[in-house]
């Protein structure tokens, strides 16, 4: 049996709650994974009612943060990396991709779901210097002082900072920009922030089925998933200078490679940035 096999078989039982769907199981339905409930899935179904192509909104979300890691871990000199809302391990975790280019990385990866927690620590802590904290990333406060976090990164030195499909799924009282506005407060200078987002593009066309997919996401047993406007996305950034192309559609942030194909209507409905604190 494999180190990572056996150590899943050694961690404990979780309650799950599989009567409501869970933003990191759904996501995991999205790319075509296998750790998801019929729950999940139904949430997959009604938001491809709406866009047939809606696995395009995970899919592009996910090489978004293959390619920032690699622009990253290639060129900044970063090598320390706090991600925000792991989502559950899949073929190309941040740490790997960080790791191949620059083999020292530290990554501390953060997630609140008990189905992420258990396979995270089983399946993404594969080496001394990538760990699995239990935290709310939608506090701040809590993250920047947490003792884990504290243990394994450096804060007075760059890191990079990834909010990656995460903000569209909070739903509290608080403005995404001023979670984003503590998290960039607390970042020495010379670190970067990627955030990835839901997007109404704010064409009569696209805004239509910005709002119809939020409508199946919302009213869903998910219950979340905002799709904000460039002016909400961009006062995310605030106080950081956005690395070309600025935010752009996730499939056009710095592709691997020319567009042939036109981007399906969905491809518009997600949008990324990083940036760097000056
Ligand atoms: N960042 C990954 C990516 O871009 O591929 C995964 C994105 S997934 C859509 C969002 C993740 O955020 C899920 O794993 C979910 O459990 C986690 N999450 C949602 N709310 C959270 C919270 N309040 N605290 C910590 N993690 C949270």
């Amino acid at each position: 049996m494999s180190s990572a096999k056996s150590a899943l078989v050694d961690v404990a039982p979780v309650y799950i709650d599989t009567t409501r769907a869970s933003i990191a199981r759904v996501y995991d339905a999205f790319l075509n994974g296998k750790d998801n409930y019929e729950i999940d899935r139904e949430v997959f179904r009604r938001v491809q009612r709406v866009a047939p192509e809606a696995a395009l909104l995970a899919r592009d979300n996910r090489e978004f943060l293959i390619r920032v890691t690699r622009f990253i871990a290639g060129q900044t000199g970063i090598t320390q990396y706090l991600d925000c809302g792991s989502g559950l391990p899949t073929a190309e975790n941040t740490h790997q991709v960080a790791r191949r280019i620059q083999p020292e990385s530290r990554v501390v990866y953060i997630d609140i779901d008990p189905v992420v927690l258990a396979h995270g620590r089983a399946l993404l802590e594969d080496n001394e210097d990538t760990h699995f904290v239990a935290a709310d990333i939608f506090r701040p406060e809590e993250v920047i002082e947490n003792a884990q976090v504290l243990g394994y990164l450096e804060l007075d030195e760059p890191i990079a900072l990834f909010q990656l499909g995460t903000l569209h799924h909070y739903d509290g009282e608080r403005c995404p920009a001023d979670i984003m506005r503590c998290y960039i407060e607390a970042l020495p200078s010379g670190s970067y922030v990627a955030i990835s987002h839901f997007f109404d593009p704010e064409t009569p066309e696209q805004s239509e089925l910005a709002r119809r997919l939020e409508e199946a996401f919302v009213r869903s047993s998910l219950g979340t998933g905002r799709f904000r406007t460039r002016a909400e996305i961009e006062a995310m950034f605030a106080g950081l200078d956005l690395i070309e192309p600025g935010i752009t559609r996730c499939a056009e942030w710095w592709p691997d490679g020319p567009r042939i194909r036109p981007l399906d209507p969905v491809q518009h409905c997600i949008v990324g940035g990083v940036a760097r604190k000056p």
